[in-house]
């Protein structure tokens, strides 16, 4: 489903990437490990097309995605959900809103809206939490709604990147569950993590990088490092 052909990015004489190339398939749990600076969220930026490679191509299904005109990019991009380490939610909305402005933001009606959002917070285990603004929410509960926005519009492809950052081990194993869920709902999923733990507890395939090359790929999850 998703194919790195030797991909490099190359940042003022710094090679972020230095010849990358794996496949993904489709339902596959992948997670990206790394020290500090080893080139993973560059690898994600190269999936959601925000940055060029310097060289090499990069896939979705048969699509060279740097091919595509910008519409198409678009449309692909919505394909993939993306959660960051800092929830990025907005404040001045409730859990609800936040997610029903993906919704509106990609063009869904009143009633699928309605519909949906409800079916996204109960599936990260918040329906309760609803109509709380992020300040009256943890920092687990925050990340739970930021997950809930990134799958509302049933992406193919969920990318994490150090989602667990800013979290206790408790709130930890809670977003690690939930991912999981996802990923058994039928959602690739794409997870960096500096986090022993969470790999350990995954024990899906691990992807270790390091000075942007891949060094290790192991079917089922060991953090070495
Ligand atoms: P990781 O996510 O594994 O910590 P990054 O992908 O963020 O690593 O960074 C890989 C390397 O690329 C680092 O040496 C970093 O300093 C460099 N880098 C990342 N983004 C930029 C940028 N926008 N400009 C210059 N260098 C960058």
């Amino acid at each position: 489903m998703l194919h790195f052909d030797k991909v490099y990015k190359k940042y003022n004489g710094c090679m972020a990437l230095d010849g990358i190339s794996f496949r993904v398939s489709p339902r596959e749990f992948v997670s990206v490990v790394g020290h500090s600076g080893a080139g993973k969220t560059t690898l994600l930026k190269m999936l959601l097309a925000e940055e060029r490679p310097t060289d090499g191509s990069v896939f979705f299904e048969q699509t060279d995605i740097y091919n595509l005109p910008s519409r198409e990019m678009n449309a692909l991009r919505r394909r993939i959900g993306v959660v960051f380490q800092d929830y990025r939610l907005l404040q001045n909305r409730t859990a609800y809103e936040n997610i029903a402005f993906a919704m509106e933001a990609s063009g869904k009606s009143d009633d699928e809206i309605a519909a949906d959002v409800p079916h996204a917070l109960e599936l990260v285990d918040l329906g309760e939490k609803m109509w709380n603004f992020p300040h009256e929410l943890s920092g687990g509960e925050k990340q739970r709604v930021a997950i809930a926005r990134a799958i509302v519009n049933q992406p193919d492809v969920l990318i994490a990147d150090e989602p667990t950052g800013n979290l206790d081990p408790m709130n930890t194993y809670d977003i690690v569950q939930i991912l999981k869920r996802i990923n058994d709902l039928g959602t690739t999923v794409m997870l960096t993590t500096h986090n022993k733990g969470v790999i350990d507890s995954l024990g899906r395939r691990v992807i270790t990088m390091e000075h942007g090359k891949i060094v290790r790929d192991d079917p089922e999850g060991r953090y070495v490092l």
